[in-house]
């Protein structure tokens, strides 16, 4: 079926790449929208709305979406947790997909990453590493805030334990921690490793993207999914089959 899509963010790196790999399925660009525009006539006049814009415009493109009954697709990363609390609040009142990575091997990789992290024993020691483009405006990436998730959960952790960087006399390394680290740097689409290390050996899983389709791709998949679905938070898992 082809659906009528509305773009928030349409005029950035995801928001052009969006429209490509919509246009590439068989859909139409109904709305394109960016700073200025009318977000609520944008929405108003689609199937379904993705957004990969600013975290400052998600509650405005929830409750939009909301009133007009429309399911949406949310790729922005940059919220505080507070604020992703009071979002899914607003969410969960029509059919929403959101995550911090649409691409199927980084949702394949935060599935290794938790069965590496209930497997592994406790002190083997878990650092998280991401590099991304110069021009990325959030750290750490939303990947990287999954794959913390898919770390912290089997060990019984919580974000309290990420520790972001390392400076000056820090003291030896404490068992619980996890270590989170964000390069920036060129054009880099979006690397991830996560680090599981004990004295004697090492364990390293890796995902490098090179493109910014697969993402884009994902995106569209979540939407096509998201069409007649019953309100509620949907896990990209689900719409890509690694449920
Ligand atoms: P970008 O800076 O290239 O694009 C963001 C766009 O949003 C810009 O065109 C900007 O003008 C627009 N925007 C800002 N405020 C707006 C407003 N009030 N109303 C409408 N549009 C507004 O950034 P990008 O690289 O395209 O990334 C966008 C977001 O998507 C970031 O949060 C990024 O981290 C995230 N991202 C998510 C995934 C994923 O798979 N979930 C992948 C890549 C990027």
């Amino acid at each position: 079926m082809s659906l009528k899509i509305c773009i928030v963010g349409s005029k950035g790196r995801m928001g052009q790449a969006i429209a490509e790999a919509a246009i590439e399925a068989g859909h139409q660009v109904s709305s394109k929208v960016d700073v200025g525009d009318d977000l609520a006539a944008g929405i108003a006049a689609a199937d379904v709305v993705i957004d990969f814009s600013f975290h400052t415009v998600t509650k405005s493109v929830f409750r939009a979406a909301v009133e007009f009954g429309k399911p949406v697709i949310c790729g922005t990363t940059g919220h505080s947790q507070e604020e992703k609390a009071e979002l899914l609040k607003i969410a969960e009142k029509t059919a929403t997909v959101w995550a911090g990575n649409f691409s199927i091997g980084v949702n394949l990789l935060c599935y290794l990453v938790e069965k590496a992290a209930a497997a592994l024993p406790a002190d083997y020691n878990a650092e998280i590493v991401e590099m991304h483009h110069r021009l990325k405006k959030d750290a750490p990436s939303g990947t990287a805030l999954m794959l913390a998730d898919a770390v912290l959960e089997p060990r019984g952790l919580s974000y309290d334990d990420l520790r972001h960087g390392r400076e000056g006399i820090t003291g030896e390394r404490t068992q619980r921690e996890v270590g989170m680290h964000s390069l920036r740097g060129g054009d880099v689409v979006g690397d991830h490793t996560v680090i599981f290390s004990e004295i004697g050996e090492r364990v390293e899983l890796t995902h490098k993207a090179s493109s910014r389709a697969i993402f884009a791709r994902g995106a569209v998949k979540a939407a096509e999914w998201a069409v007649g679905k019953k309100p509620g938070i949907y896990s990209i898992r689900e719409v890509l089959g690694l449920a």
